[in-house]
This record gives structure tokens, C-alpha cells and sequence, in this order.
């Protein structure tokens, strides 16, 4: 392993992922670019590079298996091995996305990048992660995931197809948590509030680096904090 932290963003190159990168870089660890257009990421990686962070591109496309694995290889190549993941990346798909007008292929869409995109990164970086000293896994997720709050009266409809996707994010969330709990890898979600960016057409009212806070905060939890947990800034949130 590198004597180094060495953390991989997925989606770094823009939004609430770059700021993730950048303030994990802050700390003076080496971060993975993960983002899957080479034009996009070698422009996160110089800026991030010019603001002081050590970091390198990683081609990574979360719904395709053969760009997952050749990212993994490339990490244990360049860097020794993998300390922390955020998985972060994530598309809205296309709307409307009410129950009634909602397409199938949208559903499979949002689910791949979502959801399988998870899992499939998550499983080709555990290898690395298990060897770490102190493992993290990050899931960006979101307060819309949460079925408590969806079941509130006060709650509007919203996307169903990004909202369940999120919602599957938690329950993955607390299925790796207790997998993995005879492990010291910490596994926990966090949602960055309503934030602008081109998720909802930069409608959010927090900044990408206010969102960052909650992962940079998962990420660098001490050995034997709670894993399969789900909060933003303020504390924990209702599943
Ligand atoms: P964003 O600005 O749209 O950025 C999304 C990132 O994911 C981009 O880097 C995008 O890359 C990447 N991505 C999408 N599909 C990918 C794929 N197949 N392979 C690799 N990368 C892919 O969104 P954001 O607002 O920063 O969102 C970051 C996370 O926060 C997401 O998980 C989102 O659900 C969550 N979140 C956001 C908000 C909010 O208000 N913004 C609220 C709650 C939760 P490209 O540039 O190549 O498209």
C-alpha cells in the first residue's frame, strides 16, 4: 500500500465530485479522477493539479464492466492501492419521471448509472480496499432516497425513477455495511442538500464545495466510527 491516502471520486470531474476531490486533496492525498470523457477529466485533473492536489485521471465509465476493471488496475498501478471511494456519480435521466409517464428505458437508464454502477465499482475496488489500514466507502446519495421523508404529507411528488434509485442506494448502503462488518471498512451514505449544479440545472441553493462536506466528512471518519449510517451536515437523516 502507499504510504499516501489514496481516495477515488467517482464523477470527479465536475459538481459536488470535483469539490469532493479537491477537499480530499486538501488533506494531501493523492486522488483518482474517475470520469469517463477524457476531455472533461484531464481538464479537473490539471485544475485540481494547479490548486495543489495530487491528483491523476482515471477513465471510468460506472456503467460499463470492462472501463470499472481497467480503472482498478490502473489505481493499483499508478497509486499501490485504494484507502476510500465515493461513489458519487449519478444521472437524474430524463423527465417526466411520474409513475404513470415514466418510460422503462429511463428506469433501466438511472438504475445502471445509479444503482448497478455501485455495486460494480464498489466490488472491483474491494480487493484494494480490504488491504487498506482504514477503508471508507462514500455513497452520495439523497434526502429524496429516504422513504420516511417520501411518506411525509408535506412531501411533493419527485422524479420517481432518480428518487428510487437512491432509495435501492440506501438499502445497498446498509446491505454492504453489514456484510462487511466484520471488516474495518466503513461503509455510509450522505446526501450534499439541494445544490447547484448540472444535476438540476444549478436550481440548488448550496454550493458544490458546501455539498463536498458531507463526504470529506464520511471519508475521513476515525477507525470504529458507525458504518451503515445516512446523514448530511446537520446529522443523521431518516432512512
Ligand atoms: P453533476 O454535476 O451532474 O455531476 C455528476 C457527475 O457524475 C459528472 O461528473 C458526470 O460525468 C458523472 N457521471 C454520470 N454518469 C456517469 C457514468 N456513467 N460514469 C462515470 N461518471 C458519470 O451532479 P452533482 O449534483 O454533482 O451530483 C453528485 C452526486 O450528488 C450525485 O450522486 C447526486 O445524485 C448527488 N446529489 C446531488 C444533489 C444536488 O442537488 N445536486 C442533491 C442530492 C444528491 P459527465 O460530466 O461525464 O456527465
Amino acid at each position: 500500500m502507499s504510504e499516501r491516502t489514496v481516495a477515488l471520486v467517482t464523477g470527479a470531474n465536475k459538481g459536488i465530485g470535483y469539490e469532493i476531490a479537491a477537499g480530499l486533496g486538501a488533506l494531501g492525498w493523492r486522488i483518482g479522477v474517475g470520469a469517463r470523457d477524457q476531455h472533461r477529466r484531464e481538464t479537473a485533473v490539471e485544475k485540481l493539479r494547479a490548486s495543489g492536489t495530487d491528483a491523476f485521471g482515471v477513465p471510468l465509465d460506472v456503467t460499463d464492466d470492462a472501463s470499472v476493471a481497467a480503472a482498478a488496475e490502473l489505481i493499483a498501478d499508478h497509486a499501490g492501492g485504494l484507502d476510500v471511494l465515493v461513489n458519487n456519480a449519478a444521472i437524474t435521466g430524463p423527465m417526466p419521471q411520474t409513475p404513470t409517464t415514466l418510460e422503462p428505458t429511463t428506469v433501466r437508464t438511472v438504475m445502471e448509472t445509479n444503482v448497478i454502477g455501485v455495486i460494480r465499482v464498489t466490488n472491483a475496488m474491494l480487493p484494494m480496499l480490504r488491504r487498506s489500514t482504514a477503508p471508507r466507502i462514500v455513497n452520495m446519495s439523497s434526502s429524496v432516497g429516504s422513504l420516511a421523508l417520501q411518506t411525509a404529507p408535506d412531501t411533493d411528488l419527485l422524479p420517481t425513477a432518480y428518487l428510487a434509485s437512491k432509495t435501492y442506494l440506501n438499502a445497498l448502503t446498509i446491505q454492504y455495511a453489514k456484510e462487511l462488518s466484520d471488516t474495518n471498512i466503513l461503509v455510509n451514505a450522505g446526501c450534499p442538500g439541494f445544490t447547484a449544479t448540472d444535476l438540476n440545472g444549478f436550481r440548488g441553493t448550496r454550493t458544490p464545495q458546501q455539498a463536498a462536506t458531507i463526504a470529506i466528512h464520511l471519508a475521513t471518519l476515525p477507525n470504529n466510527s458507525p458504518t451503515g449510517t445516512f446523514s448530511n451536515d446537520t446529522g443523521p437523516i431518516p432512512w
